[in-house]
This record gives structure tokens, C-alpha cells and sequence, in this order.
């Protein structure tokens, strides 16, 4: 099969692998319709997170065919077209049945392998998938491809952050960042009822996007804005403050807009050492803060039947689409945020 591989620091193949097979009775293999490049697969392509093995396959987001399933695989049938969300999990240790599935002690991330474990991902043609039964769901009929997709990772990341921050309806709310994360924290703060959710960013298409979603779009580097927010929230600040971007400037922000007794949720993956603020400022905000790996496959549950109920019109998202010989110059364009990348869909097929 062909694949997108990992070969160092903005360096990636093409190349032509051995198919994957089933290693364990629980495992399946998809054939790979519809795959993505996340945000968080620019981390070890930029170097900021370490370990991954050369020659992985990359990729944790993808829907499919399942092609092959072992002895043990009981609810899926050759030809069902299914989604995955970005790890693995087993539905019955004690963190898959307290709901944090991203923490399952069976649990694998695709497209991460280090010191010769771990998975290969779905920037492919093929993929194999573990515990196939419990990670693994059926694509409902009624639902976009492209947002089924979504389902498993970013859709599921912004409902998680909002749920984190506590969002209920008639809460008022900031995100900060309006990447593809931030934009589905926008809808799904929606969904839960706010009032107000303001999206800050500075890039002019990312701010377009978050009005599409219901959000009032706002530049974080004008000064009006911490005003206007203020302003609109009876000088108080927001109730909940949820951060999409993973750097120490965001979570400043966050903490800044939010009313004492708030609530700051971070889904940004961070790789600084300390918080952005100290044990006394949370003090005297009387602040939660609270973070975490997104378990996707707990809420896709929630996401993927949202989706098969109505389009939401996540595809407004989507910048570039790829055949799996695109994949390397779009990992450029993402990386140095050229030509509007906001997200790039890779079909293996074409
Ligand atoms: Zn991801
Ligand atoms: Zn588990």
C-alpha cells in the first residue's frame, strides 16, 4: 500500500509499505475513503514533540471500508463504512467506563510509534485498527462523509472543551483560537445553549468562519476588544473561557477574560514547562482550571448522531483537498499557514 511516513523533523515519504494484517482476533483493517491532517500531527513534524519513530505511518483521522476482520470481532462486517477517533480504547477498563476513553489502558494512538511500539497511522491506504469493536463506529447513512470524519477528532475535541468549561445555556464564553478545534468549541458552545460566544483570532478567514458558526468574531490584537467583552458581561469578564491554541499568550488571555469563579478549559496540546499564571492570580479569581486529552470516542456518540441528525456545515472549514501524492507539499502549506490552510482532507483513492 501506499503511505505518508515520518522520516524526521518537516520530513516525510511517500512510500509503498507491506499491507497491514490482523495481528490480534480484535483487530480489523480499513480501507481509508477519507482521511485529514490535524494540528496536532504538525507537533512532531515541527520537532516540538518528541519520540515518534521514523518510518510511522501518519494520521489519526480517517473513515472507511473494513476490509479484513480477525476471529474475534463480533459487531463489524466486511464492507461497513466506519469512523475512528484518534485512539484506540477497549469500552471496559476503568477509564473507558468513567468516560475517559483517550485514557484507556489498552488504549493506542494512530500514527504514533515509539521504540518499536505502537500504531501506524491512516495517512494511507490502508490501516489497522485494534480493538476494532469498541474504537471503531458505523458511519450513519445520513450523515456527511466530511463531518462524520470530524466526529473523530476535531468535532469531539470542541464539544469536550466546552463540556470542560462547563458551557450551559445562557453562559457567556470566549475561545480563543479559531482554528479547526476553536470553530468546533464555537459550535458546540452553541449547541450547548450559550448566550454569547466570542471567537478571538487574528487571522482574517479563521474570524469569517467563526461568524458562519454563531460566533461574534473578534480580533484578539485590538484593543476594543477586551473592552467590549467587558463591557457586554457587566464588567465581569466571561463565564467560560475556553483555549484552542496551546501557548502560554492564549492561556494569559483566557485567564484574563474570564469573571471570577469561572471556568478556563485548555485543549490545546502545551509544551511549556509552567501555566501562564500563578498560584495566586487563580487564587483571587477563585478559578478551575481544567484539561485534557479529548476522550473521542466517549462523545463521538454525541458528535456522530449530531451530524447524522443535520449538517452542521463543517465542510466550510476545509481549504485543500489531496490524493495521498499531495500530502507532503500540504504539511508545508499547513505548517507555514500558506494559501489559508485551514484544513487539509487527503483522499487515499484519488
Ligand atoms: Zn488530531
Ligand atoms: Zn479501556
Amino acid at each position: 500500500m501506499r503511505a505518508i511516513t515520518f522520516r524526521g523533523i518537516r520530513e516525510l515519504a511517500l512510500e509503498e509499505l507491506p499491507d497491514p494484517r490482523i495481528l490480534q482476533p480484535e483487530d480489523a483493517i480499513v480501507a481509508v475513503e477519507l482521511a485529514a491532517i490535524c494540528g496536532s500531527d504538525l507537533h512532531p513534524y515541527r520537532g516540538h514533540e518528541q519520540g515518534l519513530e521514523r518510518g510511522t505511518v501518519l494520521g489519526h483521522e480517517f473513515l472507511g471500508r473494513v476490509v479484513a476482520i480477525g476471529s474475534g470481532v463480533r459487531s463489524l462486517t466486511l464492507g461497513t463504512r466506519v469512523v475512528a477517533p484518534f485512539s484506540t480504547s477497549c469500552g471496559s477498563c476503568r477509564f473507558c467506563r468513567a468516560g475517559l476513553s483517550a485514557r484507556c489502558t489498552r488504549g493506542e494512538l494512530f500514527g504514533w510509534r515509539e521504540s518499536g511500539r505502537g500504531l501506524h497511522g491512516a495517512q494511507a491506504e490502508l490501516v489497522r485498527v485494534p480493538l476494532a469493536d469498541t474504537t471503531l463506529l458505523p458511519v450513519p447513512a445520513t450523515a456527511d462523509p466530511v463531518e462524520a470524519l470530524f466526529s473523530g477528532d476535531i468535532l469531539s475535541t470542541g464539544t469536550y472543551v466546552a463540556e470542560l468549561g462547563g458551557v450551559e445555556p445562557e453562559s457567556t464564553v470566549a475561545v480563543i483560537g479559531a482554528g479547526p478545534v476553536g470553530l468546533m468549541a464555537c459550535i458546540a458552545a452553541r449547541e450547548a445553549g450559550a448566550a454569547r460566544v466570542y471567537a478571538l483570532d487574528s487571522i482574517e478567514e479563521r474570524l469569517d468562519l467563526a461568524r458562519r458558526f454563531g460566533a461574534i468574531p473578534l480580533d484578539y490584537r485590538r484593543p476594543t476588544t477586551r473592552t467590549r467583552i467587558e463591557d457586554e458581561t457587566d464588567g465581569a469578564g466571561v463565564d467560560c473561557a475556553l483555549e484552542c491554541v496551546g501557548s502560554p499568550g492564549a492561556t494569559r488571555l483566557a485567564l484574563d477574560l474570564l469573571r471570577p469563579g469561572g471556568t478556563l478549559a485548555a485543549a490545546g496540546v502545551h509544551t511549556e514547562a509552567h501555566l501562564a499564571f500563578s498560584p495566586g492570580e487563580a487564587y483571587d479569581k477563585n478559578l478551575t482550571y481544567r484539561a485534557g486529552r479529548c476522550p473521542a470516542r466517549r462523545l463521538m456518540d454525541q458528535t456522530l448522531a449530531l451530524v447524522a441528525g443535520r449538517s452542521l456545515g463543517l465542510g466550510a472549514i476545509v481549504s485543500h483537498r489531496v490524493g495521498l501524492e499531495g500530502v507532503i507539499d500540504a504539511y508545508r502549506l499547513f505548517d507555514e499557514r500558506r494559501e489559508g490552510c485551514t484544513k487539509v482532507l487527503i483522499d487515499p483513492r484519488s
